[in-house]
C-alpha cells in the first residue's frame, strides 16, 4: 500500500474534522461523518483506501428502515432504474460459495461465472471499464492514478455522465467502500450523490438501503470490498475468502429487499458483478482465477440462462440499453447475446487480451 504525503495529510485533516464534529471513531474505524465532508486529497492509490469519507445529501445518522409496509410491485414491464452491486475481488467465487440471496434473486436471471475482466486485473482498470464501457487503453484510469480526479479520458465518460446528459433530473448515486471509484471513475459536478466508507461494507450497504427507501432514482452503483480484503490477507479461494463472499451475499439480499419494500423490483434491472478474482494473495495478472468474473442480471425482460461472450465493459452498454439510452459509437462494450430477448451481440471490436 502506497501512502503518499497527501494521503497522510488528508487523514490528519479528516481526523481533526471528525473530532470537531464530535464524532468518535472508537471502534478503530473511520468516523461516520454526519455532515458534508469533502477533501480534494485522494484517499490512496491502492486498496484498501485510507480513512477518507465523502458524503453528501443524506445524514448518516438516519436509521435503516425496518418493518413497515411493503409497497405493491411496480411491474408494468418498463425498466425505470438500474442497480449494480460491484463486489471487489470475488472473481467467480459466487459459483461455489453458499449464497442463498444471490441464488434466489437470480433464479430466473442471466448468470455467468466466466465473464472476462480486463487486463491488468486490477481494481482501477476493471471498475473503470465496467462503468465507462471501454478498455483501459481508452479510459486511461489505472490503479495507480485512480485517486486522481483528472485521471479519466474525457472522451470516454462514465455511464453516469452519459445518463446525466440525456436526463438532467435523474437521481444518480455511487456508494463505495473503495472510495477511489468516486474520485477518478465517477465524474464530479454532474449531480451524482456520492458516499464513501472505507473498510465498512455494512455501512455502505446501510446507506444504499436508506437511499433506496428515500429516492426514486435512476441508477445506483454500490461497491463492496470484503472479498478483496480476504484475498490479500489470506488468499483467493480460501475459506476466509469464501466466507467474505458469503457475507457479501447477506448485503446483496439487504439491498435487493430494500427494492422489494419499495415495490421497485418489477421495474429494476439488478446486477451483481465482480471486478477480478485473485491468485494467492494478489491479482493483476491473467490467471484463470484472476480473469474470470461473476456477472448476474435480473429484471424486466431479462432472459433466464447464461449470457454469451461477456466482458466487464459490456456492463456499461447493458446499463444504457436498459434505460433506453443510445450506446455511444466509441463504447467498446455491447449488450451480450442471451440477456435481452431479440438482442444479439455485435461483433467485439477488440481483443480482451
Ligand atoms: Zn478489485
Ligand atoms: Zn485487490
Amino acid at each position: 500500500m502506497k501512502k503518499t504525503l497527501a494521503f497522510v495529510l488528508a487523514a490528519i485533516v479528516f481526523a481533526l474534522a471528525a473530532c470537531t464534529a464530535g464524532l468518535s471513531p472508537a471502534d478503530g474505524t473511520t468516523a461516520d461523518a454526519g455532515t458534508e465532508l469533502k477533501t480534494d486529497a485522494p484517499a490512496s492509490t491502492a486498496q484498501p483506501t485510507g480513512p477518507a469519507a465523502e458524503t453528501s445529501g443524506i445524514p448518516d445518522t438516519q436509521p435503516v428502515q425496518s418493518g413497515g409496509e411493503v409497497l405493491p410491485p411496480d411491474d408494468d414491464g418498463e425498466i425505470k432504474r438500474v442497480v449494480i452491486v460491484g463486489v471487489d475481488g470475488a472473481g467467480s467465487a459466487f459459483k461455489t460459495a453458499n449464497t442463498p440471496n444471490f441464488d434466489r434473486i437470480f433464479a430466473n436471471g442471466a448468470v455467468t461465472y466466466s465473464a472476462l475482466t480486463m487486463y491488468p486485473s486490477l481494481s482501477g482498470e476493471c471498475w473503470a471499464s465496467c462503468l465507462h464501457g471501454v478498455t483501459p487503453e481508452m479510459h486511461w484510469i489505472t490503479n495507480d492514478n485512480s485517486a486522481s480526479k483528472t485521471a479519466a479520458n474525457p472522451a470516454c465518460p462514465s455511464v453516469f455522465k452519459i445518463i446525466r446528459e440525456k436526463e438532467p433530473d435523474a437521481l444518480l448515486s455511487s456508494l463505495c467502500n473503495w472510495t477511489n471509484v468516486n474520485y477518478s471513475i465517477v465524474e464530479d459536478d454532474i449531480g451524482v450523490y456520492k458516499y464513501g466508507r472505507a473498510n465498512r461494507d455494512d455501512k455502505v450497504t446501510e446507506k444504499a438501503c436508506n437511499y433506496i427507501a428515500e429516492n426514486d432514482f435512476r441508477f445506483m452503483f454500490v461497491h463492496l470490498n470484503d472479498p478483496d480484503g480476504a484475498l490479500h490477507s489470506i488468499g483467493y479461494g480460501t475459506s476466509a475468502h469464501t466466507s467474505a463472499v458469503e457475507g457479501i451475499d447477506v448485503h446483496i439480499g439487504e439491498i435487493y429487499d430494500a427494492l422489494v419494500k419499495k415495490g421497485y423490483v418489477g421495474s429494476t434491472v439488478f446486477i451483481v458483478t465482480t471486478d477480478h478474482g485473485g491468485n494467492g494473495t494478489s491479482h493483476g495478472r491473467w490467471a484463470d482465477t484472476e480473469k474470470y468474473i461473476t456477472f448476474a442480471v435480473t429484471g424486466p425482460g431479462v432472459l433466464h440462462g447464461e449470457p454469451g461472450d461477456m466482458n466487464i465493459c459490456d456492463i456499461a452498454a447493458i446499463v444504457l440499453y436498459s434505460l433506453g439510452i443510445d450506446i455511444p459509437d466509441w463504447m467498446t462494450g455491447r449488450v451480450p447475446t442471451g440477456i435481452f430477448d431479440g438482442i444479439t451481440a455485435e461483433p467485439r471490436p477488440y481483443e480482451s487480451h
